[in-house]
This record gives structure tokens, C-alpha cells and sequence, in this order.
């Protein structure tokens, strides 16, 4: 669990792992002037490590030391998208471990480098499906077994990465509402955010909406709404969508799905620039998208809460590059005079 680690009234923060969570939320007020409804975005890029992954990291972290399969100087293996990986080595530098991370060669260079700058052995790979023995996170798997002294982070079926949010960001949330809320969004890549916020808030009240936000490319909008497995299209953002239903998000409560096209993503994280001066990534762009729908979908007077997960600086020569955009078949939004 990812603990609260000073009394607050010392102002003072227990290293790198104590300032983890913690997190503002901030209310997106165009969008809830827009919609009628109350859009809030719970800040996780302004984590230590740069994302909301870096509770899952320390969940994971914390879990491993707990059941004593990590000795100092251990190596953490973990296949990442990039963001866990980023958490992951942060906390491994800050407890004396190693960090060894496997990353598909389509995640952007802003990832992969700062991985490299913060100290991680990086082994980037083809991406290649699921099914395929040689895709990351199989391979991760493997490493980690052949190697002396390390432990898989394993952050898609190891529920340490769900409870950390049903432990913090979950509560966090409730508080930060004072109660008040009554919608949930969130786009899954391990579903670790989706779902332990999810069943956190659930318990608090059953009449919270939760919904799932969902890329093109992946097949749990499909999931979701019909229980087939199946996906159309793709999509440039990076970290979230998935082929399989993973154990974190086995079990979680899903009251509706919203799919959200790129090209609607990226108006959403330009206006969110633009009109909110916050710089942030992809997943970002289809989460509050995807609550904007809620927001219509459920009329005005509501309180619908997402995730503003990293930072723009992570995809600068990409989702905000016209270029880049471009050679996808994509515009770059343009800003009214
Ligand atoms: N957005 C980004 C940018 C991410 O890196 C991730 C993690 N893969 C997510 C969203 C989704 O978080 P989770 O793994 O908890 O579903």
C-alpha cells in the first residue's frame, strides 16, 4: 500500500516515496462551464516521477520488500510503456536497487531517453502482440526469472498495483470531493487506476458511475459494452488500451464505456493547453474527453472526476509536433485567433 509517511504537520516529506500521491485536483473550468457539470482532473503528472504510475511503482515496490523478495542491490525488471518504468527507476535509485526495463521501440524518444538518463538498463524491443512470446511484458517476465537477485514488477497482473490506488488515490479523491462525486473516468492500460479508484469509490457509494475510456486500437470499449474482445482502428497514444483483460481490471466495476478517436483527443489536450495552461499527454486527452461525454450523457449539476496522467513534455516531438501529427494522418489543431 502506498502509506502516508509524515504526520502532516511537519511540512516535511519522507524522501522521494513520501512525496508520492498527494495530488491536486484541479477543475477543468472550461469544460465545466462547457458541459454544465463539475469536470475535474486529479493532477498524477505532478507525482515526483512524473505520472500516475509512480503509485502503482511503489505499491509494487513496497509489496516486494514486504514479502522479502527484494535485497539491496536487486535488480527490478519490469515491461513498460514507459511510465512505470520511469516510477519504477526513481524508487530504485532512492532504496538502492537496479532497474532493468523492457520497452516497445514505439514508445516516444522523450520516455525511452529519460529512462536511460535516470539510470535504467534499457532493453527497447519490437512491438509485437500479446500472444507473441517475444512481446515486452512476456519477455520481461523472462529476464526477470534468468536473472540472479530480481523480481518482476509484473504491474498487469500483480493486484499490488490496483491496491495502491484503492489505497490512495481512491481515498484521496473522496476527500478532495468531500464525497461529492458522481462519475468516474478513466482509460486502462494495466487498469490499475481504473480499477482500484473504481472499487474504492464504489464502497463509498454504490451510485457512483464508473466508465471506461477507451482508445481505438483495443478491444475493452468492446469489453465492455458487448463482452467480445474485439477493436478497431489504432491510436498514437501511448500507455493505455489493451488486448486482454488483465487481473487488475478483472472484477471492477464498469457502468458505461466511452471510445474516443484521436483527432478528438488531441482538440482536448490543445484546448486543455490553451484554454487551462496544463501541458499534457495523450491518455490525458482521451480521459477528459471521455468525461465530457459523461458529462453529456448525464446532464448538468454532476461532479465527474478523471485523471490528467503525465505531462506534454513527454510526447513533445510527437502529439506536438505537426509533422509528427501529420505522417499519421492527423492535424494539428489550430488556435483561434
Ligand atoms: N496514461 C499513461 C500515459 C500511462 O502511462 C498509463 C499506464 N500504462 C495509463 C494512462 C494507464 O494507467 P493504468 O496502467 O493504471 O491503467
Amino acid at each position: 500500500m502506498v502509506a502516508s509517511t509524515q504526520p502532516p504537520s511537519t511540512g516535511i516529506t519522507a524522501g522521494f516515496v513520501g512525496a508520492v500521491g498527494n495530488t491536486p485536483l484541479i477543475r477543468l473550468n472550461a469544460l465545466s462551464a462547457l458541459t454544465g457539470c463539475e469536470i475535474l482532473g486529479k493532477a498524477e503528472f505532478m507525482n515526483p516521477g512524473g505520472s500516475v504510475k509512480d503509485r502503482a511503482a511503489l505499491g509494487i515496490l513496497l509489496e516486494a520488500e514486504e514479502q522479502g523478495l527484494l535485497q539491496p542491490g536487486g535488480t527490478v525488471v519490469e515491461g513498460t510503456a514507459g511510465n512505470t518504468g520511469i516510477g519504477l527507476t526513481h524508487l530504485c535509485n532512492a532504496r538502492g536497487y537496479k532497474a532493468l526495463i523492457v520497452i516497445p521501440d514505439t514508445q516516444s524518444a522523450e520516455k525511452i531517453g529519460l529512462l536511460r538518463s535516470l539510470g535504467a538498463e534499457v532493453r527497447t524491443v519490437p512491438a509485437v502482440p500479446y500472444r507473441d512470446p517475444n512481446n515486452y511484458v512476456r519477455l520481461s517476465g523472462r529476464i526477470a526469472e534468468e536473472t540472479s537477485g530480481a523480481v518482476w514488477a509484473n504491474q498487469f497482473d500483480n493486484l499490488a498495483n490496483r491496491r495502491a490506488h484503492y489505497n490512495s488515490t481512491g481515498p484521496e479523491i473522496w476527500q478532495q470531493t468531500g464525497g461529492r462525486i458522481d462519475a468516474w473516468v478513466a482509460a486502462t492500460g494495466t487498469g490499475g487506476t481504473y480499477a482500484g479508484v473504481a472499487l474504492y469509490l464504489k464502497e463509498q457509494n454504490p451510485a457512483v458511475r464508473c466508465v471506461l475510456a477507451d482508445p481505438h486500437g483495443s478491444a475493452l470499449y468492446s469489453w465492455a459494452t458487448d463482452g467480445s474482445l474485439t477493436s478497431e482502428g489504432s491510436s498514437i497514444t501511448e500507455g493505455i488500451g489493451n488486448s486482454r483483460v488483465t487481473a487488475n481490471l478483472e472484477g471492477a466495476p464498469v457502468d458505461d464505456a466511452v471510445r474516443v478517436a484521436d483527432q478528438q483527443a488531441l482538440a482536448t489536450i490543445y484546448d486543455l493547453l490553451w484554454q487551462e495552461g496544463l501541458f499534457l499527454g495523450g491518455s490525458v486527452g482521451i480521459n477528459v474527453a471521455a468525461a465530457v461525454e459523461t458529462a453529456r450523457r448525464m446532464g448538468p449539476g454532476h461532479t465527474i472526476v478523471t485523471v490528467l496522467c503525465d505531462s506534454g513534455d513527454r510526447y513533445r516531438s510527437r502529439l506536438y509536433d505537426a509533422a509528427w501529427l501529420a505522417g499519421k494522418g492527423l492535424q494539428q489543431p489550430v488556435r483561434a485567433a
